[in-house]
């Protein structure tokens, strides 16, 4: 910050202090050591973000909520980095993605189960096989309806990426960025269909990831990082 612009952020702090519950304090922002006076660049540091950060946690503490995904999880042990899955959202580049990725952590896409719940459905049984409850476990994985198609994906795991696909990482996602999003790509695939009551197909699920690849390679050759793109969907380049 330049040193004419030391008033402007003396304003910035006059508001804010207005709102005692929200008061982010410059020695609580910036450490001892860094602390600096007037003029000084390294002032620069202090952003929204920092401050939005610190007053997250002054709320609610550094504590991660566990999304409610993991009660469909069985054998997850107690030592899960749930802050891990919520930083993977971070590389989803599509936010209609991020979104889906978001409401299945926490469980709230629609469902019989909740359309039931709501009062909206008098059963929550699932309409597609007619045998059990319709949640979001029975919706991606269970149904007798896609077992076909999730034996050919898992199929496709396994030839390309020498992968085997476990419950777990199909809800919660992978380590590997392509993985995780070839997932992710299923799961819509997934949830567009029951919701159109169209079958799931590998035929639709080739297409939607030739689609999510031709949008990031558009998206890549804008911003000249094409190569980051190749190194990405270097085992998928000629699907
Ligand atoms: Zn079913």
């Amino acid at each position: 910050m330049l040193p004419h612009r030391w008033l402007a952020w003396h304003s910035l702090l006059a508001c804010v202090l207005r709102k005692k519950a929200l008061v982010a304090k410059y020695k609580d922002i910036v450490h001892e050591s860094d602390r600096l006076c007037l003029g000084n660049s390294l002032l620069c540091d202090i952003n929204s973000r920092k401050i939005y950060v610190l007053l997250h946690e002054r709320k609610y503490g550094n504590s991660v909520c566990v999304p409610r995904i993991s009660k469909h999880l069985e054998d997850l042990g107690e030592t899960v980095d749930w802050s891990l899955y919520y930083s993977m959202l971070k590389s989803i580049v599509d936010t209609k993605t991020r979104e889906f990725k978001f409401k299945f952590l926490h469980d709230i896409h629609v469902n019989n189960y909740w359309l039931s719940k709501w009062g909206i459905k008098d059963t929550d049984i699932c309409t597609l096989c007619n045998e059990t409850r319709d949640d979001i476990s029975h919706m991606f994985w269970e149904c007798q309806s896609i077992q076909k198609f999730l034996k050919e994906f898992a199929g496709f795991l396994r030839t390309n990426f020498d992968y085997v696909l476990a419950k777990e990482d199909f809800f919660l996602g992978n380590r590997n960025v392509l993985i995780f999003q070839v997932i992710l790509i299923c799961k819509k695939l997934i949830y567009q269909c029951n919701y159109k009551k169209e079958s799931v197909t590998m035929i639709r699920f080739i297409s939607s990831v030739k689609l999510c690849k031709n949008i990031e390679y558009q998206v890549a050759k804008n911003n000249n990082k094409v190569t980051k793109y190749l190194e990405k969907w270097e085992v998928l380049l000629d699907l």
